[in-house]
């Protein structure tokens, strides 16, 4: 057994560009190269999805770190490999991407890198915060076109799972086949969800035909299958049907739905921008489908006001939200990124509908003579009927509205939902 002097941690991040390449796919060839190189890699390495709202990410805002059992004094030699790796791989030549490559030496992480990391998962944080730790913890680093992948790669460092965890297997793609369509057999892919379900999840999208397990981006990404549990993922890789060789694959640990992102709130005044929350409040007004596809619901918690928002993407979820009448009780999850000249708005994840609420119409009451609908005379100045010219006064009619929706959990499809949401029936573990 070796000394704690022997174990590096390397995290990195910010490698790719909308145009290619994958953070996971660097951390895979650091893997293999410091593996060369005689480090020995520790557990599974870490894919980390940081907050889904910062506005610098290019897709799901991932940064990686793996822990490495090495020789004590080749600690150097094996950050020297990763930087190699980094810069022959990240795409530099795009100015958005600041790759960044740390190391902390060690297996234990300080615990002000720890509080870091769970508020890079919530927050947005600034570089010099994460240029404090560096110089703090003695951590070798290495960035490209500007610092700020620092902060994705201390994160990566020091995230230990506050919330549970899940696992990923990535299958890689041959360089040959970057960019080009990938033609994964639908039968096999339903047949593996059918056959794995209480171990893996999201797959398929029954709904919309969709498999879910295949990117779109022009990286060197084959799958990825998501899974409770790692036992499983080899197996269900292994029986899928491509039209390609896979070049390689891996098993990450990760932050994927486990809702670690969300910050729970008790009140419209305590939402941050840029963070994701939970609340609960009451439906305000009815809900309405705007140009473009977008449903919209106002809610309200002692006297103040937010509006909710189901985006077209969000599909079959928006019949939900037009359900909700005023007066409605739930406890809404989303996100509060603020956007000029548009009213604060919360991106909606999912809703429990905790109280549904008697609604309805007042209307004029119906004549007692003849039947007909009266008329309103005027405020408290009483009714006429239109037909048989009776009068009276009384309180208006109140005609309920049969309610269709029911108490319970709501959720935006698959395809629509964000990697750290948890669905509400997936039992992670901690
Ligand atoms: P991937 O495609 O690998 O899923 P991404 O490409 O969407 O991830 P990056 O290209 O890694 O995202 O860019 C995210 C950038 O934002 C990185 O430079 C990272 O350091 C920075 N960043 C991430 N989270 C935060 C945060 N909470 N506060 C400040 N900066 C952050």
């Amino acid at each position: 057994m070796q000394d704690s002097s022997s174990f590096i941690k390397i995290g990195v991040d910010d490698t790719d560009s909308p145009d290619g390449m994958c953070t996971t796919y660097v951390m895979h060839k650091i893997i293999q190269a410091v593996g060369e190189k005689g480090g020995k890699l520790y557990g599974f390495p870490n894919l980390v999805r940081l907050n889904p709202s910062c506005p610098y990410k290019t897709r799901g805002n991932a940064a990686l770190s793996a822990t490495f059992a090495v020789n004590a004094g080749d600690e150097r030699k094996h950050f020297d490999v990763a930087t190699d790796i980094v810069l022959k791989l990240s795409e530099i030549s795009h100015p958005r991407t600041n790759p960044a490559v740390l190391m902390l030496k060690g297996r234990d992480v300080p615990v002000d890198i720890v509080e870091f990391s769970r508020s890079a998962v919530k927050r947005m944080l600034s570089v010099e915060s994460a240029i404090r730790l560096m110089k703090k913890h003695d951590i070798a680093g290495m960035a490209i076109n500007g610092p700020r992948g620092m902060v994705g790669a201390m994160a990566a460092l020091g995230y230990d799972f506050p919330s549970g965890y899940t696992y990923e297997i990535i299958a890689y793609r041959s360089e040959g086949m970057w960019g080009k369509p990938r033609i994964v057999d639908r039968e096999s892919v339903i047949k593996m969800d059918m056959q794995t379900r209480s171990c893996t999840f999201d797959n398929y999208d029954y709904t919309s035909s969709e498999i879910k397990i295949a990117p779109h981006t022009p990286c060197p990404v084959l799958v990825g299958i998501r899974a409770i549990d790692y036992q499983c993922l080899e197996t269900a890789l292994k029986s899928l049907k491509f039209e390609e060789r896979v070049a390689g694959y891996r098993i990450y640990k990760t932050n994927q739905a486990t809702d670690d992102h969300i910050i729970p709130v008790a009140g419209i005044e305590q939402i941050e921008p840029y963070t994701s929350v939970t609340i609960e409040a009451t439906v305000k007004n009815l809900p309405k489908t705007e140009t473009g596809g977008h449903t919209f619901l106002y809610i309200e918690k002692n006297g103040r006001e937010l509006r909710l928002a189901a985006y077209e993407p969000t599909k079959q979820f928006r019949n939900i939200i037009m359900q909700l009448r005023p007066g409605d009780r739930v406890r809404v999850y989303g996100s509060y990124n603020p956007k000029d000249g548009e009213p604060e708005t919360l991106n909606l994840e999912k809703i429990e509908v905790l109280e549904v609420a008697q609604y309805g119409r007042l209307s004029n009451p119906v004549c007692p003579v003849c039947g007909h609908r009266m008329k309103s005379e005027g405020k408290e100045k009483g009714y006429q009927c239109p037909k048989c010219r009776y009068r009276m006064t009384g309180p208006k009619e109140f005609k309920p509205e049969k309610r269709v929706i029911t108490a319970g959990v709501y959720e935006v499809p698959s395809r629509a939902r964000r990697h750290l949401s948890k669905p509400f029936n997936l039992a992670v573990k901690k």
